[in-house]
């Protein structure tokens, strides 16, 4: 298995066992796609140059951030979301929503650039939201029409500061 600073390029592969509200997941670098022209669009050329690709690319850059460690990311990652169970009960899906690993990869998945970069945004997730605040954004964010991004990129980031 290749350690996180060892993947130049994240390839795809299909994954029938996902549960179908997973577009797509990355597990050791490699990104797992509910449907196949996910698959073909990823690995059709080396460039970050889609949505997904950055996503999944981002996580790829958090666990080399992570000590270099897929156990470790994943271990984080299982934490982090263990911590944000009580948001469960504003929605289902937003405990892993509020995932920092998820945070950054939401923020930044339509800026390519950043997907070439060190992806440490987290670490400040990590920091400066509580789960106090977490539950008030959760509920903000339940009430808006904002699609995820937008909405972690225009209203919690500027509140972080
Ligand atoms: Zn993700």
């Amino acid at each position: 298995m290749k350690r996180p600073s060892e993947i130049k390029v994240v390839k795809a592969k299909n994954a029938w066992m996902l549960p179908s509200s997973y577009r797509a997941l990355t597990a050791f670098g490699t990104i797992y796609c509910n449907d196949f022209r996910d698959v073909e669009l990823i690995n059709k050329t080396d460039k970050i140059d889609s949505t997904l690709k950055c996503h999944e690319t981002i996580h790829v850059k958090q666990a080399e951030n992570t000590k270099n460690s897929w156990w470790l990311f994943y271990l984080v990652y299982l934490w982090q979301w263990i911590k944000n169970l009580p948001l469960i009960f504003i929605k289902v899906h937003y405990a892993y929503y509020f995932i920092s690993y998820e945070l950054e990869a939401y923020a930044n998945e339509e800026n390519f650039e950043y997907g070439y970069h060190e992806a440490t945004q987290w670490r400040m997730f990590e920091e400066k939201l509580s789960l106090k605040n977490k539950k008030k954004f959760a509920k903000e964010y339940k009430q808006s029409k904002m699609i995820f991004r937008d909405f972690v990129n225009k209203i919690i980031i500027p509140k972080l500061d």
